[in-house]
């Protein structure tokens, strides 16, 4: 068993509880207004457009997800993707290139691009840091190139 076949890597429901977990260690909490008590899951449907991941709040009657103000945020490529990716740019001491994220994730160059870009942003500011502590997932090697 190697780390990567853990299920949030490969399943983008998985993925999503996952960082749910990692990001709200006590349960759902608005971005938009702070609220937690009034924060229900919407059912994903696709036929109905609703993304997976999604929750309402009650309090200001705003959508969101997980993803919302973090370093996923923008990102169209599947959670459990750029889940991928953020493990492979920070546990390779040598660092991954975004053709390599390209050939590894089966994404476009294009995604892979604005993904590691992201990604390297997020390990310079430390906006990465809920994966780091512990170095559960995420284990950010200070030694460039
Ligand atoms: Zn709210």
């Amino acid at each position: 068993m190697s780390v990567l076949s853990k299920a949030y890597f490969h399943d983008e429901e998985a993925a999503f509880s996952y960082l749910e977990s990692v990001i709200w260690t006590n349960g759902p909490v608005c971005p938009h207004c702070g609220g937690l008590d009034r924060v229900t899951k919407v059912k994903a449907n696709a036929a109905k457009r609703i993304r997976l991941g999604l929750y309402r709040c009650g309090g200001c009657k705003r959508q969101f997800t997980v993803k919302l103000g973090t370093v996923f945020e923008h990102g169209r490529i599947p959670l459990n993707k750029m889940l991928q990716a953020v493990y492979l740019m920070t546990s390779s001491k040598k660092g991954i290139s975004a053709h390599q994220l390209h050939r590894v994730l089966e994404i476009t160059y294009k995604s892979a691009w604005f993904l590691a870009h992201r990604i390297r942003e997020a390990m310079r500011s430390g906006d990465l840091t809920p994966f780091g502590s512990g170095g559960s997932v995420v284990e950010v090697d200070e030694t460039e190139g």
